[in-house]
């Protein structure tokens, strides 16, 4: 995957700019089983040591090349090869990129796809406060449904992974439903769901289901658009909040 890529056709952002802080290699603290990136390989302790990223003045000149081009965009969507926070200087990159977009596409957004499990840094939540967009990964509301769905790489757990996100001024959660071996749409775990959904308040939410075979589980299955639906339906009687159901496949 390029630094900068695209035009992508996103059915929520329209056509977008892609922005790969992370390189050639998947770089992500998760292992989700249904990753359209495929299994993680690279271990954090690996991708701390050893991991070469992209430098800032790469990411630049991909940017401005790719402008060049002029391609029209509606967005620029941070999210690439894995878990962008994980870039070390994620908060400078940021910058970078509003810099970026202010000189070259003004009044377009900015959006972050990120897994959340990060925002303990404060580089993290003070990048992600310069997106126009923080979109969060929730697939899961308790702890060892977390663990089966997205595999964390690094500790991670509801406690903590709420902490982080009440750190934020606001946020987007996505959440991908799925059955098979793994099913995160079973009574409970939609409870569970709701419950954190709940605590979180987010500004929009996405649901959405798998359209791609899984790389990693090929047991998992989509779930139909009723099924969607119907979570959406119980999430609002219960908290009162809208979800926008997309059956439809999303990115990262
Ligand atoms: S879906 Fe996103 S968070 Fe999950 S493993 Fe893939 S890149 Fe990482």
């Amino acid at each position: 995957m390029e630094l900068v890529y695209g035009p992508v056709t996103s059915h929520r952002y329209g056509t977008t700019l892609g922005v790969n802080l992370l390189g050639r290699e998947k770089v992500c603290s998760y292992n989700c089983v249904y990753c359209g990136l495929g299994p993680t390989s690279l271990t954090m302790n690996k991708v701390r040591k050893d991991y070469i990223f992209p430098s800032l003045d790469d990411l630049r000149d991909a940017f401005r090349q790719y402008i060049k081009k002029s391609v029209p965009v509606d967005a620029v969507v941070v999210s690439g090869n894995g878990e962008p926070t994980l870039y070390p200087e994620f908060d400078e990159a940021m910058r970078m990129i509003h810099h970026l977009r202010e000189e070259h596409l003004p009044g377009k957004k900015i959006v972050v796809l990120t897994n959340g499990a990060h925002l303990d840094s404060k580089k993290a939540v003070a990048g992600l406060g310069l997106a126009d967009e923080r979109v969060i990964k929730i697939d899961a509301g308790n702890d060892s449904l977390l663990q089966k769905v997205n595999d964390p790489l690094i500790r991670i757990n509801m406690a903590k992974f709420l902490n982080g996100v009440h750190k934020l001024k606001d946020c987007t959660v996505q959440s991908l439903f799925f059955t098979g071996d793994i099913d995160n749409t079973l009574n409970e775990a939609i409870e569970d769901w709701i419950e954190v959904l709940g605590m979180v308040k987010p500004k929009t939410i996405q649901i959405c289901t798998l359209t791609r075979p899984s790389k990693t589980l090929p047991s998992l299955k989509a779930v139909d658009e009723d099924t969607l639906y119907s979570i959406a339906f119980k999430l609002k009687k219960r908290t009162g909040l809208e979800a926008n159901v997309f059956p439809l496949p999303q990115a990262g």
